[in-house]
């Protein structure tokens, strides 16, 4: 595929690296991203991540939440949490968590939507799910960047088997490629980690059904509105630098 590396008027990148990487993040951006990017004088950032069960969504949030300070808004911690607190929401959410369905709209909504503040800038992750999850957060706020991951199903599956969590933060691990310093503890608190009861092959296969019928139908929602970028990848070590570079450019930090 023939691509154009055509410099931007106002781009800041010196280092060729940084250069190649803003260059391939924003060549697999819409048309209006590209514009927006080159215009962009800082504003605040209303994104979301969206992809597969397991494609590192949690991971690359809590590095964007790191470098940028955005406020992470995983709709997945937050049923857990709500699962860990034994509340009513978290009662009748946990048998769809478990066996992998999506929990219905209106529990969701009412957690996610509900509770956003939206004058900070935030970052959701995990919602919205389904078109009609995304029609109903139009109505409170527009997102203007969405970071879509794609990650091969083969390693997702493995991944997901493998993964590890810490309930009370959300923290994730691998038991190969990011173990814990001691076995089934958090790094952090030294509470005790679980293996998601949704992070088995049965339920595994369910998500990734989901996701296929449910969620895929959003990328093409947000590319329309001009607001996608899309990462392709299967390690987050690498595909994070991309997309910090592309998300500082975004927001015009400058670097
Ligand atoms: P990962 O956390 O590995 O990316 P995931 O995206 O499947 O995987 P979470 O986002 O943590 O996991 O969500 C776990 C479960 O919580 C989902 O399988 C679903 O049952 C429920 N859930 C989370 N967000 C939503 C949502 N927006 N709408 C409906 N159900 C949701
Ligand atoms: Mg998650």
């Amino acid at each position: 595929m023939k691509q154009t590396t055509k410099k931007r008027g106002n781009a800041k990148h010196e280092d060729p690296v940084m250069e190649n990487f803003v260059l391939r993040a924003v060549r697999l951006g819409s048309h209006a991203v590209r514009q927006r990017l080159s215009y962009s004088t800082g504003r605040l950032t209303r994104a979301a991540i969206l992809g597969a069960p397991g494609s590192g969504k949690g991971t690359l949030s809590s590095r964007l939440v790191t470098d940028f300070n955005f406020k992470h808004v995983s709709s997945g911690d937050l049923l857990r949490r709500e699962i860990h607190e034994e509340s009513e929401l978290g009662q009748s959410a946990a048998a769809y968590i478990k066996s992998g369905d999506l929990v219905p709209d209106t529990l969701v909504v009412d957690l996610v939507v509900n509770n956003l503040e939206t004058s900070q800038p935030f970052l959701l992750d995990g919602f919205p799910r389904t078109i009609e999850q995304a029609k109903i957060l139009d109505e409170h706020v527009s997102l203007n960047l969405v970071l879509n991951l794609e990650v091969p199903e083969e390693e997702i599956i493995s991944r997901l088997e493998n993964r590890r969590v810490h309930v009370a933060s959300g923290r994730v691990y691998h038991l190969v490629w990011n173990p814990p310093k001691e076995e089934g503890r958090d790094n952090e608190t030294g509470e005790a980690l679980i293996q998601r009861p949704d992070d088995t092959r049965e339920a595994i296969v369910d998500r990734l059904r989901n996701f296929r019928e449910l969620t895929l139908p959003l990328i093409d929602y947000y590319d329309r509105k001009g607001v996608l970028l899309t990462f392709k990848g299967t390690e987050s070590n690498v595909i994070y630098p991309e997309m910090k570079t592309a998300v500082e450019m975004w927001s015009n930090v400058e670097m």
